[in-house]
């Protein structure tokens, strides 16, 4: 049986969540997250009670004569998460063997792994919706392995699908969420004993530490 995480996502991000303000690559990651905890599902659920509680004591305003209109074409516009697969009877692959697909993204990675780096690759996730400058991508690491240490431009947020991490921030394993913001410097090693895949949505690019990874980063495009 898979232990429930012990890293959540911050309240904050729980509840811009709720209210469908986070950006299309954090959506996913909570998603993928929640649908693994239960503590976070009743959070989730209090949350969206609480803005409905709120909706409810506001008082109506006017709004524009093609409100419906426009909400309704929203609805059926295409949306990352939510889209059918291109073929709905495919089976849907295993990340890896032993590790199966989260649900949140059997119909967004369905993409073969793509080298990186001695004993690091990638599958780089295509989000409608994805803001400017946001990348969404799974990771995979070998075991024992010391990535680049880096900060960041703007928010970053990851969910651990497979293996285990530390950084200065604390030990991560299949579940947990680790959110980085702007100025927070991390260099993740992973564990010794099983490949570590991570998914991974971040604002803006790395600022690479090193000479070696800055020169890198083009090629890795993070
Ligand atoms: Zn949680």
């Amino acid at each position: 049986m898979t232990p429930s995480p012990t890293h959540h996502p911050a309240d904050d991000t729980l509840l811009r969540h709720a209210a469908g303000r986070l950006s299309a690559g954090a959506t996913l990651v909570v998603a993928t997250h929640l649908a693994g905890c239960p503590h976070c599902q009743l959070a989730a659920r209090l949350g969206e009670a609480i803005g409905g509680v709120l909706l409810a004591d506001t008082a109506p305003a006017a709004m524009a004569t093609d409100a419906l209109d426009r909400t309704l074409a929203r609805l059926d516009t295409p949306a990352s998460i939510a889209r059918p697969p291109a073929n709905a009877t495919d089976p849907v692959p295993d990340l890896a063997p032993g590790v199966p697909m989260p649900a949140p993204l059997r119909h967004v990675a369905r993409r073969p792994w793509r080298w990186v780096a001695p004993g690091i690759s990638r599958i780089r996730l295509d989000l409608a919706g994805a803001a400017p400058g946001e990348h969404a991508y799974l990771l995979r690491v070998a075991p024992g392995a010391t990535l680049a240490e880096h900060g960041h431009r703007g928010e970053e947020i990851t969910c651990v699908l497979s293996g285990q991490f530390r950084d200065s921030t604390g030990l991560y394993g299949p579940g947990d969420v680790a959110e980085m913001d702007v100025g927070q410097d991390h260099q993740p090693i992973t564990e010794p004993g099983a490949v570590c895949i991570c998914l991974i949505a971040t604002q803006g690019r790395l600022r690479m530490r090193g000479t070696l990874a800055r020169l890198l980063q083009p090629l890795v495009g993070v």
